[in-house]
C-alpha cells in the first residue's frame, strides 16, 4: 500500500495581475499546471488540463491512463486555442505525481511532467530534483553548452521547449518514484523555484511542524524574495510507500521519438546521397565501357591492307585475319589481278600488305603493278631487241622514277 498526506497552496504573487497557475491534490494525485498566454488564456489552458488529467486518471489508474490523460489534455487545449482566437498561443506546464497500479497490483508513485514546473524529493533534510526542466537553457545544460550557473541567469531559462497545448504532438517524461516512508515530495511552479535557492527550499520544505505550515512558509518566503510570478506548491509526505514492480524512466511521445526522427532524417539524406553516388558511378562505368569499345573499334579499323579477293587485288579496312569480333571490310577493288604483280609481290599480297590509309594502299598497289609492267617491258625488250640493252635499262630506270613519284 502507498499512502501520502498532502498540503497545497497557490498564490498570485506580488506582480502578476492574475493567477495562471492551477493545482489539485487528493490522496491519489497531486498536480500543478502553470498556464501561459495572453489575457485569461493561461488560466484556461491550466484549468482544462487539470480537469482532463484528473478525470482521465480516475477512469484508468495506471501509467497508461495517466499518460493518455495528458495527451487528451494536450488535444483539448490545442483545439480550444484553434477555436478561440483570443486563446491563440496558450499552453501550460504539467507536473503530476499519481499513485498508479501496475500489473502486479502494486500501487506506487509515478511522476509525469511537461515543461519547467518541478518536483523535488526530500529525505533527511536533503533535496533532490526529480524532474528535468524542458526549457531552452536547461536543455543546453544537459547538452553541455551551458553550466548550471550560466543557465540560472540565462535569458532563455524561461523559454519552454515543451508544453501542453502548443503542438499536436507532445512528449511526456514518465518516471517511477522510488521513495521511503517519511520522504516528502515538493511539487512547485517556477514562481517558487525561481525565487528560492535549493538550500532554502530544502530547509522550508522539510520543516517538521506539519505540511501546511511548510507550504505556507514556502509561499511567503517566495513573496519576500520578490514574488514576481504566480507561486504554487504541493507538499506530499509518504506514510507508506511501495516501489513499482517495473520502474519506468522514459519519455513517452505521441510523435516518433526524437532519436528515431533524427535517424530517419539521416537515413533519408543517406539514401539521397547514395542515389546520387550510384548514378555518378553508373555514368562513369558507362563512359569507361563506351570509351573502351571506342578504342577497340578505332584500333580494329585503323589499318588498311592490300589483299587477294579471288584473284583481284582489293583494299581492305581492318586488321588482317580479323581482330576480336571486328572483321575486315573490303573498301575498294583495284583494277589489277594478282597476276599483274611480280610473283614475290603477289605472294606478299596473299599474305596482305598493310598501309596506314586507303590512298597509300592504292599508291602502293599502283607502284607494285608498275614494277610488274616494267618487268614485262624488260622481257619484251629482251626478246625483240637483243642489241640495245643499255638504252632499255636507262628507260626502265626513268619509268620506275615516274611511277614512284606519281
Ligand atoms: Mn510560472
Amino acid at each position: 500500500m502507498t499512502r501520502w498526506r498532502y498540503a497545497a497552496a497557490t498564490d498570485i504573487g506580488l506582480v502578476r495581475q492574475s493567477n495562471q497557475d492551477a493545482l489539485f491534490a487528493d490522496d491519489k494525485i497531486a498536480i500543478i499546471a502553470d498556464g501561459m498566454g495572453g489575457h485569461a488564456a493561461g488560466e484556461v489552458a491550466a484549468a482544462i488540463s487539470i480537469d482532463i488529467v484528473c478525470a482521465g486518471f480516475r477512469e484508468n489508474q495506471n501509467v497508461e491512463g495517466l499518460v493518455e490523460a495528458i495527451q487528451n489534455a494536450n488535444r483539448a487545449v490545442v483545439s480550444d486555442a484553434r477555436a478561440n482566437p483570443e486563446h491563440f498561443g496558450m499552453g501550460t506546464t504539467i507536473i503530476a505525481v499519481a499513485l498508479t497500479h501496475d500489473l502486479e497490483g502494486v500501487i506506487s508513485p509515478t511522476l509525469v511532467h511537461v515543461g519547467d514546473s518541478r518536483v523535488y524529493q526530500l529525505r533527511d533534510g536533503a533535496l533532490r530534483q526529480l524532474s528535468e526542466d524542458h526549457s531552452v537553457a536547461e536543455e543546453w545544460v544537459r547538452m553541455g553548452r551551458l553550466t548550471a550557473e550560466e543557465a540560472a541567469v540565462h535569458p532563455r531559462r524561461h523559454q519552454l521547449t515543451r508544453a501542453v497545448g502548443v503542438e499536436d504532438t507532445i512528449a511526456i517524461d514518465v518516471t517511477s518514484i522510488s521513495a521511503l516512508a517519511g520522504d516528502r515530495l515538493l511539487l512547485c511552479s517556477d514562481g517558487l523555484s525561481n525565487e528560492l535557492d535549493g538550500d532554502t527550499l530544502a530547509r522550508l520544505a522539510s520543516a517538521p511542524n506539519g505540511l501546511e505550515l511548510a507550504v505556507e512558509s514556502l509561499v511567503s518566503e517566495a513573496k519576500v524574495a520578490g514574488g514576481r510570478d504566480n507561486i504554487s506548491v504541493i507538499l506530499l509526505e509518504f506514510d507508506e510507500v511501495n516501489v513499482a514492480t517495473f520502474p519506468i524512466h522514459r519519455t513517452m511521445s505521441t510523435a516518433p521519438p526524437p532519436v528515431m526522427a533524427k535517424m530517419s532524417a539521416s537515413f533519408g539524406r543517406r539514401r539521397r546521397r547514395l542515389t546520387w553516388r550510384v548514378w555518378a558511378s553508373a555514368l562513369i562505368v558507362v563512359a569507361l565501357v563506351v570509351g573502351f569499345f571506342s578504342v577497340l573499334h578505332w584500333y580494329a579499323y585503323s589499318n588498311y591492307y592490300l589483299g587477294d579477293d579471288a584473284g583481284v587485288v582489293a583494299v581492305y579496312q581492318g586488321q588482317p585475319h580479323s581482330f576480336l569480333w571486328y572483321h575486315p571490310i573490303k573498301v575498294f577493288d583495284t583494277i589489277y589481278t594478282v597476276h599483274q604483280f611480280l610473283p614475290s609481290d603477289a605472294r606478299a599480297i596473299q599474305r596482305t600488305i598493310s598501309e596506314p590509309s586507303l590512298s597509300e594502299a592504292l599508291v602502293s598497289a599502283k607502284s607494285l603493278h608498275g614494277n610488274w609492267e616494267l618487268s614485262q617491258a624488260a622481257k619484251s625488250t629482251t626478246t625483240t631487241t637483243t642489241t640495245s640493252t643499255t638504252t632499255t635499262t636507262t628507260t626502265l630506270a626513268k619509268t620506275t622514277t615516274t611511277v614512284k613519284t606519281g
